[in-house]
């Protein structure tokens, strides 16, 4: 088995995926002092979507145990042969017929943006006599080529949702547009804060504004500053990614 996932996803590193992680970690410390906030409130998440499980192995050897994945059957591949201690965050889009593949074995669902996939989550927590924590995914810029709820739709979304029970909101995730400077960004960032502080003065019965998911390889950094408390850093860590032989 581990073979097989080593064969399937080959691509190799040429460098030392420590320092690449301890630059990110550096990183965003200094982005916590800027901001004064405290380093322990954001959560790196190693996004290892197409790396094989030798190199998660190697950062999870460095004390990581939050790994994104955006595939369900990448992410159910390699849960099977990785420790048991990681949290998998399931950061892609989703379809509904491969939702009963992943409830009751992630830790965080980034990317719910509708209410049809959301019935499936909870059908599918009910099956399995659990509860599945989820982020409400929200298309900040509005960009066609983007998935995730309107902004002006996202507060009624959130409520659609808390009516099922076996679900728990934790928060918004966003995936910024992608730009050369990550200032361009900013602005999205500080919308999408404000648009979580909106919402949980609601004070909507079973969901929790307290997770903002958003800042990626470019811009991480300035989505700290913003207020990100979960950032999903791909490349930064892991380096390229080659999807030349993808299937
Ligand atoms: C791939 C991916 C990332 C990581 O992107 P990098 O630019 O490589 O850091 C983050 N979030 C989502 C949703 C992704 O699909």
């Amino acid at each position: 088995m581990v073979i097989n996932i080593i064969e399937k996803y080959t691509e190799r590193a040429d460098f030392m995926l420590k320092d690449n992680l301890h630059q990110v970690q550096q990183n965003i410390k200094a982005a916590c002092d800027r901001a004064h906030r405290n380093y322990s409130d954001v959560t790196l998440i190693a996004v290892s979507k197409t790396k094989p499980v030798e190199m998660l192995s190697e950062i999870y050897d460095e004390g990581i145990r939050e790994f994104g994945e955006n595939k369900v059957q990448e992410m159910c591949e390699k849960m099977e042969v990785m420790p048991k201690d990681i949290h998998w965050h399931m950061i892609g889009h989703l379809q509904t017929n491969k939702v009963k593949y992943i409830v009751g074995k992630t830790s965080l669902i980034h990317s719910v943006d509708s209410l049809h996939l959301a019935k499936e989550i909870q059908k599918q927590a009910i099956k399995h006599d659990c509860s599945c924590d989820i982020l409400v995914e929200v298309n900040i810029a509005g960009e066609e080529s983007k998935f995730g709820t309107s902004q002006d739709e996202a507060i009624s979304l959130v409520e659609e949702i808390a009516k099922l029970d076996h679900i728990h909101i934790k928060g918004l995730m966003t995936i910024a547009p992608f730009v050369d400077d990550p200032e361009d960004n900013r602005q999205y960032f500080r919308d999408i804060k404000q648009l979580s502080v909106d919402i949980a003065q609601k004070n909507i019965d079973n969901v929790s504004m307290n997770v903002l998911s958003m800042g990626m390889t470019g811009d991480y950094t300035v989505a700290i500053e913003e207020g990100a408390t979960m950032v999903r850093v791909g490349t930064g860590i892991f380096g390229e990614r080659d999807y030349s032989n993808a299937n």
